[in-house]
């Protein structure tokens, strides 16, 4: 694989599948290069923690940067054809980025909520990487739902040719999605217990078409500071009510374990 570090050295390659990511990589991360390799020979992965999703209260500064470990990784699963790009902030923001990016209909609700700066800085970042990149496919994980929800959209109001690619939610073997954040945890058993009782609440709902979250309410809300635990639609995420296809929907989560955030979702058509 070809290191790129700065944008000028970025080659115009046709027909590139992207997968943007802050590093510290992991499994989650590989199976989105597996998935961007179904779609093209040439494959871009970038490393950059982006400061302008982290509001100043967040853990932009402790954020887990392993760039020797992420390279060695990427070794094994990139070929000669591949890239991986570490941009420098100056290549990113040259300026800094008064612009704010808003969709509102889909930003107002779980994560947008909550982290009112975020969706702005991954617009910002992603709009950024596009026009750098002209990538013809960028591949990003349901793990972050509704900012493959908010991507999509931008990337249509824009008109960009970009096709987003969603790549399924790698767990680890208790069911915990992968993230980067995971390294912070201490009670790692613990943790793994808020997606066990979000897949008993998915089973719940199977089984009694009840869908007022009680059980994992009750049950999450003994151990965990819940940020939301909703149901919403897997495209206009809408909440769920009565009457709807539960099928087009999915369980939302986010909460606060041992002060780290953890986010899950999962689509109730997995019923
Ligand atoms: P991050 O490095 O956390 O910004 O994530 C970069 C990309 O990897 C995003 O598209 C995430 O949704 C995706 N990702 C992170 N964790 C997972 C996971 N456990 N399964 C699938 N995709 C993931």
């Amino acid at each position: 694989m070809k290191i790129i570090h700065n944008k000028n050295d970025l080659p115009k390659i046709e027909n590139l599948a992207f997968v943007p990511t802050m590093g510290n990589l992991h499994d989650g991360h590989l199976s989105l290069i597996k998935t961007a390799k179904k779609y093209s020979q040439n494959v871009i992965v970038s490393i950059f923690v982006n400061p302008a999703q982290f509001a100043p209260n967040e853990d932009f500064a402790t954020y887990p940067r392993t760039l020797n470990e992420d390279i060695s990784l990427l070794q094994t699963v990139l070929t000669e054809n591949d890239i991986l790009y570490i941009p420098t902030i100056e290549d990113i923001y040259p300026y800094p980025s008064k612009i704010w990016f808003d969709i509102p209909h889909l930003t107002n609700c779980l994560c947008g909520k909550s982290r009112p700066h975020f969706f702005n800085g991954v617009i910002t970042v992603l709009l950024k990487f596009i026009l750098q990149i002209s990538p013809t496919f960028l591949i990003l994980g349901e793990k972050d739902y509704q900012q493959f929800l908010v991507t999509s959209e931008m990337v249509k109001s824009i008109g960009f040719q970009t096709k987003v690619i969603p790549s399924p939610i790698i767990r680890n073997q208790n069911g915990l999605a992968l993230s980067s954040r995971n390294t912070y945890l201490k009670n790692l058993t613990q943790a793994e217990l808020i997606n066990k009782i979000l897949f008993e609440e998915v089973w719940n709902i199977k089984n009694s078409k009840k869908t007022d979250l009680l059980y994992s309410q009750t049950k999450l809300s003994s151990f965990c500071e819940i940020d939301y635990l909703e149901i919403r639609h897997n495209q206009t995420l809408e909440l769920f009510a009565e009457g709807k296809n539960v099928e087009d929907f999915r369980l939302f989560f986010a909460g606060r374990f041992e002060n780290v955030r953890l986010i899950d979702n999962i689509p109730l058509i997995q019923l």
